[in-house]
């Protein structure tokens, strides 16, 4: 008997927090979970941002194939920034009605890759149901109009589509999800529509995301923030509870439990806009632990840009592309790569690229068409101050190539396969359905 399958995401939980977590009064569901699953750690995508990771999650691609670059880039073909929502300063410097609906609508509507295949795509188109709560990677077959008269238009997600409170495809006494973010409205909305969901059994793929995680941690910094992780814990023991408990819930569905990226310590901030505020044609997005420059006049070469930033204590490795091959910079050294029939050539110092699957998450995060023409990962401890000067200074941020950026913890519960990649979680859901994944999906338990 083939079960349905529920994927739950919980946003920047990193790995040494959930391992810690298991067995102790914070996370009984997680244990009692890991109990009958398997447990591995597995690497994030670059840039580590959200947006970004939750649309590798919900597509099993790379930033080449869906084409979401940052939480903030340069859309060459509008001549304009979008920003998702890095802060609420940052929207407002970005114009906050354009960021409220590039965050809303156009991020799926538009921005997402016309060649990546959504899950919820694919169940769809194999004649099931899917279900999404809140993941902003939410693009499906189905049309859906708002609640709200401000978002204009339908868009195009799952079946089952809950969105914020802003998007409901069914009336499920769900309280509004904006009351009270920092005390958790969010999720708790998430739980009463995840409830409402599995009490009927109202979906073969339902899609679970709790975002008030990562922004406990991002106040608190990585590995504190308890309180939240116990929350996010009673939200996973919601579901099992609606089922009828847990032996009656893994009968009907399988499980994954994972991160979209992890958080490290922010204790040091800097402004890569002040920083190159001087050079003409450069423009700068930049938020959390990643940054891009654009040459908007497409007059510099992409190595003397990258080298701008020589001596920037932030910038932990710049990356660009040249002639066909990629290159990472830090400070003067430099590590030049491409990619060959089997795996890669190298030329140069290779311990610039040494954090996870850093290779391909480099590569392909230069191959989006939507990049800018330098990508900049954090060094460790710095931040990069968003649109608006926020930061979080005495918190966490994540964004980078490193390992505690990088690193997610993935639970799987009645699956076969051993996701090492975030891009293999959706192929691993859709297999179990017997749906088949995107031709662009490598074999599973291969990370690449
Ligand atoms: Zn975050």
């Amino acid at each position: 008997m083939s079960r349905k399958v529920v994927l739950a995401i919980v946003d920047g939980l990193t790995p040494t927090m959930l391992e810690g977590s298991l067995g102790t009064p914070t996370a009984p569901w997680l244990t009692r979970l890991a109990e009958h699953g398997a447990y591995r750690r597995a690497t994030s995508v670059f840039p580590s941002l959200t947006p970004v990771c939750l649309s590798s999650i919900a597509t099993g691609a790379y930033p080449d194939v869906h084409e979401i670059p940052h939480l903030v880039w340069y859309h060459r073909g509008e001549r304009r920034l979008v920003e998702y929502g890095s802060s609420f300063g940052a929207m407002r410097a970005a114009g906050a009605r354009q960021a409220f609906r590039d965050t809303i609508v156009n991020m799926n509507a538009a921005h997402l890759g016309r060649r990546a295949v959504t899950a919820y795509e694919a169940v769809q188109d194999a004649g099931l149901v899917a279900a999404s709560v809140n993941i902003t990677c939410y693009r499906g077959r189905t049309p859906h109009t708002s609640r709200v008269p401000i978002v204009k238009g339908p868009v195009l997600g799952p079946q089952r589509f809950f969105f914020y409170s802003l998007f409901e495809s069914d009336p499920t006494g769900a309280p509004t999800a904006w009351r009270n973010r920092a005390a958790g409205t969010i999720d708790d909305y998430a739980v009463g529509v995840g409830r409402w969901l599995v009490t009927r059994d109202g979906f073969d793929l339902l899609v679970y995301y709790l975002s008030d995680y990562d922004y406990a941690s991002h106040a608190l910094g990585p590995d504190a923030a308890h309180e939240a992780l116990g929350r996010s814990d009673a939200a996973l023991g919601a579901l099992v509870e609606a089922a009828g408990g847990l032996d009656a819930f893994l009968e009907r569905y399988a499980l994954i439990v994972c991160a979209d990226h992890g958080q490290t310590p922010v204790r040091e901030v800097a402004s890569l806009g002040e920083r190159l505020a001087g050079e003409e044609g450069v423009l700068v997005t930049a938020s959390n632990r990643a940054g891009q420059l654009y040459d908007l006049d497409g007059r510099r070469d992409a190595g003397a840009l990258a080298a701008l930033l020589d001596g920037e204590p932030s910038v932990g490795v710049a990356l660009y592309r040249e002639d066909g091959v990629a290159v990472a910079r830090r400070e003067t050294e430099e590590l030049r790569f491409s990619r060959t029939r089997d795996g890669w050539e190298l030329a140069g110092d290779g311990s610039i690229l040494d954090q996870p699957n850093a290779l391909e998450r480099s590569w392909r995060a230069l191959a989006n068409p939507n990049a800018g023409e330098v990508l900049v990962s954090a060094a460790a401890g710095w931040e990069f101050a968003d649109l608006g000067g926020r930061h979080h200074l005495g918190g966490g941020s994540h964004g980078s190539l490193d390992v505690g950026d990088s690193e997610v913890p993935v639970l799987t519960v009645g699956l076969d396969g051993e996701p090492h990649s975030i891009t293999e979680l959706a192929p691993l859901a859709l297999g179990a359905l017997g749906v088949s994944p995107p031709a662009y999906a490598p074999p599973l338990g291969r990370a690449a």
